[in-house]
């Protein structure tokens, strides 16, 4: 079934040698993510080969009004999966005119963290568990939830099949498929304990490509479930009561963790980050002591904890990770609507330096 509309979507632009690069960033919320697009002459792979860019920082609440640029560079580069062909999306972060990263350019600051030569050498990797919520656009109540009403209690949801406990399967799938074809590390994808809510993993990523691969993602899916006006929520907890939050559940290792006897380093990065609780808390999203109440698989937001196998503590360390004496620790802490330059890179600075 083809519609006039979608044969002009689908036009093959290869004739004209050009492009189009969609510019994508963060707004000044940290959560609204903002893009645009642009014709380029050719195909470009390398980010640095890019043009720089601006954007009206006062629509974004990230400059004022009478001094409104702000610069983009382009820093990653994906295939755009919507436009397919030579057409790409460019992640980018944002500038003064001086050349000063803007007050909410929390990807610079990561940057800095893992240039580190110390930090490069433990290859940091990450694999970020990105949950979210799909609600009706008019309601905004979540898939599947009866109107005005609640579905049955938590249990069969799951990673659950069936017409009566999945929710919005086309739309993981969809995105799953779609993150594939733009070259990100999708690891996974599967459904949530509450009805409504998915997840998938963004894994394992090194440094900096965490952060770029996830915002990528995350603008995907926002792409898709735009086109079937679903409303995607990072919200974490976007039901009050007994229905489960939304995380970003962050898992972690370095070289020295991943070889013989790494155990030792994990526990001792563990005691690191217990240390810096507060700090790590205030860095790990908005709103997150609506989930972090020691209920529904969180640890209480107050009090730092770990434990082997243990979906309760605030850092699990996986039974196979126990076994081996090496591995990782998933820090489950960070809330789905964290920014993931801010974890990423405070996780490696607390641990590593
Ligand atoms: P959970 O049981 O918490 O739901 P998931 O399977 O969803 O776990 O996520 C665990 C993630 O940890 C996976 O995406 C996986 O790729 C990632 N991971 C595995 N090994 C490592 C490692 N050594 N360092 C960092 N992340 C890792
Ligand atoms: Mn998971
Ligand atoms: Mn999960
Ligand atoms: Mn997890």
């Amino acid at each position: 079934m083809t519609s006039p509309l979608s044969e002009l979507l689908n036009l093959d632009l290869s004739d004209t040698k050009k492009i189009i690069a969609e510019y994508i960033w963060i707004g000044g919320s940290g959560m609204d993510i903002r893009s645009k697009a642009r014709t380029l002459p050719g195909p470009v792979s390398d980010p640095t080969k890019l043009p720089k860019w601006n954007y009206d920082g006062s629509s974004t609440d990230q400059a004022a009004g009478d001094d409104s640029e702000v610069i983009l560079y382009p820093q990653a580069i994906f295939k755009d999966p919507f436009r397919k062909g030579n057409n790409i999306l460019v992640m980018c972060d944002a500038y003064t005119p001086a050349g000063d990263p803007i007050p909410t350019n929390n990807r610079n600051k990561a940057v800095k963290i893992f240039d580190h030569p110390n930090v490069k050498a433990e290859e940091p990797w990450f694999g970020i568990e990105q949950e979210y919520t799909l609600l009706k656009k008019d309601v905004k109540w979540p898939l599947g939830w009866p109107l005005g009403g609640f579905p049955g209690p938590q249990g069969p949801y799951y990673c659950a099949v069936g017409a009566d406990k999945a929710f919005g399967r086309d739309i993981v799938d969809a995105h799953y498929k779609a993150c594939l074809y733009s070259g990100l590390s999708i690891g996974g994808a599967n459904g949530e304990v509450m009805p409504g809510q998915w997840e998938f993993q963004i894994s394992p990523t090194v440094g900096i490509g965490a952060g770029d691969q996830l915002w990528v993602a995350r603008y995907i899916l926002e792409r898709i479930t735009e086109i079937c006006g679903v409303i995607v929520s990072f919200d974490p907890k976007p039901i009050q009561g007994d229905w489960n939050g939304a995380a970003a559940h962050t898992n972690f290792s370095t070289k020295s963790m991943r070889k013989d006897g790494g155990l030792d380093l994990i526990k001792e990065a563990i005691k690191k980050l217990e240390v810096k609780h507060k700090q790590h808390i205030a860095a790990y999203g908005e709103g997150n002591e609506r989930r972090l109440t020691g209920k529904h698989e969180t640890a209480d937001i107050n009090t730092f904890s770990w434990g082997v196998a243990n979906r309760g503590a605030s850092v699990r360390v996986g039974r196979d990770t126990e076994k081996e004496g090496k591995g990782y620790f998933e820090d489950r802490r960070p809330s789905s609507n964290m920014d993931p330059y801010l974890v990423t890179s405070m996780i490696a600075e607390t641990t590593i330096l």
